[in-house]
């Protein structure tokens, strides 16, 4: 049990929880010192903390575990253990304000060994599924409450514009609208209203803004784009996130035209604070307010200027007595203002009340037993299972029949560091048993009726003839941030090409399932191939890719990205008039040949009609009517403006018979040009659980 913090002798306003926030942080704002309200805005990695009591000393606002910190013994236990003990330093100061302790809990709560591993935000973009994005989140608030941490900095919501980005698989796809969607996450980790419901966890949209949109695609590079183009395609998510009142912003490493977004005052304090009205605070990278000058160490100039942009807590992460120095002296100059000060510490302090981080600072154990639990490993193979993209299936080779002989061969076949990808118990994550779970090989002999039928090797050797298929399990091995750039293009490594061509001398039809974080250059060997599932990067739960393998379950992934011919065609998304190996919102499911799933019940009808129209283009609306049995709880529309296309994702939900919903475009997204030429096409999809048949007109 918690152990009770000593209460106050008498309760001041500010410790009043009757009291409205505004006026408990007025309270508090007027009881501290400069020092106090500096270190609120200083925000220090765990392991550089010596001692610990340094915390109280410079009444340290926030304490972070980076990619690379862990707690040993590493368990959910040790976890809440190190976080009571850190938060109760806190406590302990004359004001008693607690600390704030924020992760990477960005697939789950990623550093903890054993906790539940979903997929990557790329094949949750593959889902279309907000109200699973939704569920995902609640499940990871409640591991990541359970070892005491408030924080996560997810989602990303960057727009990936180019596969060869190290991050890619961090975002939820290449368009606008689908980060949008799927800023339900924030909803998930957060509750309706931070701090209503149970086991809250404060929510960061990231990296504002243009992370994913840097030339080349180069980790932490420039964004080349013009206002209007940037503000089309990477402001959207973080419109809607502020919309769902995610209570953190972080900022951007990459430079728009030039810029360092920490240093650009118009994109964090008029636009962000001001014109999307985020009352949130700001937080920095890692470091990045240090490398503004673009050197190592900070100086005061560094901090004012990032403090004056808008940042409120800086990720310092290590040298706290310098940043502390340096950032009081920026303000007893008079280059940064005390009004900028309180503004920051009324943005932070604001959340940790809403959090009810004053009223239950410590660990709420009832949820440690949550980390890796048996509820949240069936939801995230659900995940799984939803997020597969079937790209190619020649002679209804898939679904693969249950008592066939199979060789399985790869080197991701059996490895759940490979599956899981980076992020995983380390920032770069690692091949091979880092966490628990299930292998993809672990879950095709628990699929099978008869295992022994099943052979593996990881390089395909000893295949003969006699199989009905090898099933190849190649991609990527793990990586993070800018390690993972690949300008130099995306093909298989020498490791996957041997082992395909082992599997193609022996004539036994070869089904690929690629486990990467983003598409790869396949043209050249996809003509020996059957069939290619894409799985992404998929997590602990290996056994959702053997359902849909034989066909338990039916896929419904779409690409969430646009799929490159060759690495060269990079950058390539929808609507840019390229011709890519497969599109954007590709992907097939099983039908004809081989054993069906389950019939669908979901139906839908859908009508075009003008709205308005004039010389200059009209406008148009599309109304979608369900006409099945099942939900459908995603559609989209898409507007073809005579070569540029723009698509709606409309991310409610038909779930009863007669539902209906109406989109129109709007003069933001573009109006159609006149003349009655223009075609118009959309899709309307089930949700996983429920597949439904394209419902498309033009
Ligand atoms: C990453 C952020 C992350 C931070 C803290 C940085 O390197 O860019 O996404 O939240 O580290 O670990």
């Amino acid at each position: 049990a918690p152990e009770p913090v000593t209460a106050p002798a008498a309760v001041l306003p500010y410790q009043d929880a009757s009291l409205p926030v505004p006026d408990r942080v007025t309270d508090l704002l007027s009881r501290m010192t400069l020092d106090d309200k500096l270190g609120q805005m200083t925000q220090i990695e765990k392991d550089a903390l010596v001692p610990q009591s340094d915390l109280a000393a410079y009444r340290i606002g926030s304490v972070l575990s980076g990619g690379d910190s862990t707690v040993s013994p590493n368990n959910a236990q040790t976890w809440a253990d190190t976080y009571d003990s850190l938060q109760r330093t806190a406590l302990a100061t004359p004001l008693g304000i607690p600390v704030i302790y924020g992760i990477d809990a960005v697939h789950g709560h990623n550093a903890v060994r054993g906790a539940t591993l979903f997929p990557h935000n790329i094949g949750l973009g593959a889902t279309r599924d907000p109200a699973l994005v939704q569920r995902i989140g609640r499940a990871v608030a409640e591991e990541v409450s359970g070892t005491g941490i408030d924080w996560d900095f997810a989602p990303c919501l960057c727009v990936a514009r180019d596969d060869r980005w190290g991050r890619t698989y961090e975002s939820y796809g290449e368009t606008p609208e689908l980060p949008s969607a799927l800023t339900t996450f924030v909803t998930g980790l957060q509750g309706d209203t931070l701090g209503a419901g149970p086991a809250p966890v404060l929510a960061t949209a990231k990296h504002y803004l243009g992370d994913g949109g840097t030339a080349g695609g180069v980790d932490q590079g420039d964004t080349r784009l013009s206002e209007a183009d940037l503000r089309a395609v990477h402001l959207p998510p973080f419109k809607e996130a502020v919309r769902r009142g995610v209570g953190s912003v972080m900022l951007s490493y990459s430079s728009w035209n030039g810029v360092r977004s920490h240093a650009n005052t118009y994109l964090v304090t008029d636009v962000l604070k001001g014109e999307l009205g985020f009352t949130g605070f700001v937080v920095s990278d890692w470091a990045a307010v240090d490398q503004l000058d673009g050197q190592s160490g900070f100086t005061g100039a560094e901090i004012a200027t990032a403090v004056n942009a808008g940042v409120d807590m800086v990720m310092v992460p290590h040298d706290y007595k310098k940043f502390l120095t340096l950032l009081r002296g920026e303000v007893t100059a008079g280059r940064i203002a005390p009004s900028r000060i309180d503004d920051a510490n009324r943005r932070i302090l604001t959340q940790k009340f809403r959090l009810g981080l004053f009223e239950r600072p410590l660990t709420d154990r009832s949820y440690t037993a949550t980390v890796g639990s048996a509820a949240h490993r069936e939801l995230a193979r659900q995940a799984v299972r939803a997020s597969q993209v079937l790209l190619k299936n020649d002679g209804g080779v898939l679904p693969l029949p249950k008592s066939a002989r199979l060789f399985v061969a790869g080197k991701s076949a059996d490895d759940i560091g490979n599956q899981s990808g980076g992020w995983t118990v380390g920032w770069q994550g690692r091949s091979g048993p880092v966490t628990d779970g299930t292998t993809i090989l672990q879950g095709i002999r628990a699929a099978v009726t008869d295992p022994s039928r099943v052979t593996y090797d990881r390089y395909g050797n000893g295949i003969g003839s006699g199989y009905h298929a090898a099933v190849a399990v190649v991609g990527e091995t793990p990586y993070a941030e800018g390690r993972g750039d690949r300008p130099g293009g995306l093909g298989l490594d020498q490791e996957d090409l041997q082992t395909l061509a082992r599997l193609k001398a022996s004539g036994v039809p070869v089904v690929v399932v690629l486990v990467s974080g983003r598409p790869l250059d396949v043209s050249a060997q996809l003509p020996d191939w059957k069939a290619l599932l894409a799985a992404w990067l998929p997590g602990t739960e290996g056994a959702g890719v053997a359902d849909v393998l034989f066909g338990d379950h039916a896929p419904t992934g779409k690409l969430p990205v646009s799929w490159p011919r060759t690495s060269a065609q990079e950058p390539v998304n929808d609507g840019d008039g390229k011709d890519p190996l497969f599109r954007y919102g590709y992907g097939l499911t099983y039908s004809g040949a081989g054993p069906t799933p389950t019939p669908t019940p979901a139906a839908c009808t859908a009508r075009l009609r003008t709205v308005a129209s004039w010389p200059g283009g009209h406008q148009a609306e599309v109304t979608v009517e369900n006409t099945g049995s099942a939900a459908l709880t995603g559609w989209s529309v898409t507007w073809d403006l005579g070569g540029t296309r723009v698509t709606n994702l409309w991310n409610g939900s038909l779930t009863t018979a007669g539902g209906r919903a109406t989109v129109r475009n709007t003069a933001a997204n573009g109006f159609l040009p006149p003349g009655g030429t223009t075609s118009f096409g959309f899709t309307a999809e089930g949700s996983a659980a429920t597949p439904a048949p394209d419902c498309a007109g033009s």
